[in-house]
């Protein structure tokens, strides 16, 4: 057998590309998992919300998810970038960056989104920190503590009401003219939410723990912690290249099954859901492991 040809390429090895990767590795697949190593959550110090890791180091967690697929003697690893993927016969040819090049029968793409930062100086410095994209996983560290969040419009008064359970000391920097309804103002307000509409200059940190958002005007409001969603993009261009279809969400779409609309690619993780989390990246990907397994050997006994 050619050393270069696999059952199943999975491309992503973070949470849900390793959560399959076991259970393809357990059902005795012969599959080649190709990371970058470049997880969303690389700065944040502590991960919280997945049981039996709470709190841990998010590269903590992969690793140790690393070591026990790797006593799988059918799963291998590849260290780096896949470029492409074509459909060849019935299945799939894929090059990495440096040229090797990869065959296999079905596809699955774990490979996470890219957050777009805004420009505003020290917020990347800050992000996963202290600027925080998700009350489930930070908004207990960081609870009844002095909040602002960023955002504008729909979305803002959303997040308003949602973070108002973690803390009651919040405000919502529009950053720029609020585009929020008179109602949803005056509901803020009510609520004891301070609207502020300045730009913003910079956020002052100390190694990415926040202390002062600073304004273009020189004000400043102090804050020991931020919520943002700032937009994002797939992190990897493939899916879209080979054919499949994305949401309005800029989501690969995938239906219960975690199958893409292109016959034997399959997603799971980030890149196909809003609700990220490495719990659901975990679950979506052993999900997707099983049903990747089941339609292997659907194929072999239709032979
Ligand atoms: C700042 C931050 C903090 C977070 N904190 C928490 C938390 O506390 N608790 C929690 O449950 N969730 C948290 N999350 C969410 C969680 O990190 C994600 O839901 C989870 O990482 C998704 O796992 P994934 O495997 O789908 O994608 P990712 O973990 O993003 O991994 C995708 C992998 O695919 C690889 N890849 C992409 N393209 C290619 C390619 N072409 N070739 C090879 N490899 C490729 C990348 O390098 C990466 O290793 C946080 C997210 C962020 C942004």
């Amino acid at each position: 057998m050619n050393s270069n040809n696999f059952e199943v390429i999975i491309i992503g090895g973070s949470y849900s590309g390793l959560s399959a990767a076991m259970s393809l590795g357990r059902s005795l697949r012969r599959i080649l998992v190709i990371d970058s190593g470049r997880p969303c959550n690389r700065q944040t110090p502590h991960s919280h919300n997945f049981i039996t890791h709470d709190g841990e180091k998010p590269a903590a967690i992969s690793a140790k998810a690393k070591l026990q697929v790797e006593l799988y003697p059918s799963v291998q690893f590849y260290n780096g970038l896949a470029l492409k993927a074509l459909k060849i016969g019935q299945g799939f040819e894929i090059t990495t960056e440096s040229g090797e090049i990869f065959t296999c029968r079905k596809i699955l793409f774990a490979t996470g989104v890219k957050d777009l930062l805004p420009e505003i100086k020290g917020f990347a410095d800050c992000w996963g920190i202290s600027v925080l994209h998700c009350p489930y996983c930070h908004g207990y560290e960081v609870k009844n503590e002095k909040t602002a969040i960023i955002a504008n419009g729909e979305m803002a008064f959303e997040y308003a009401k949602l973070i108002s359970n973690w803390t009651k000391d919040l405000r919502l920097c529009t950053n720029g003219k609020s585009e929020l309804t008179l109602e949803q103002t005056e509901t803020l307000h009510n609520h004891g939410v301070q609207i502020f509409e300045q730009e913003i200059d910079f956020l002052e940190h100390d190694e990415g723990y926040i202390s002062n958002i600073v304004f273009k005007n020189g004000e400043k409001v102090g804050v020991k912690a931020v919520y943002a969603r700032p937009p994002f993009e797939q992190h990897c261009p493939i899916p879209e290249a080979l054919g499949c279809e994305l949401n309005e969400q800029s989501l690969v779409k995938v239906d219960a099954m975690q199958k893409t609309n292109v016959t034997g690619v399959f997603a799971s993780g980030d890149c196909t859901t809003p609700m990220r989390s490495v719990a659901i990246a975990v679950s979506t990907g052993s999900f997707a492991g099983a049903v990747i397994n089941k339609e292997l050997i659907d194929e072999d006994y239709a032979k």
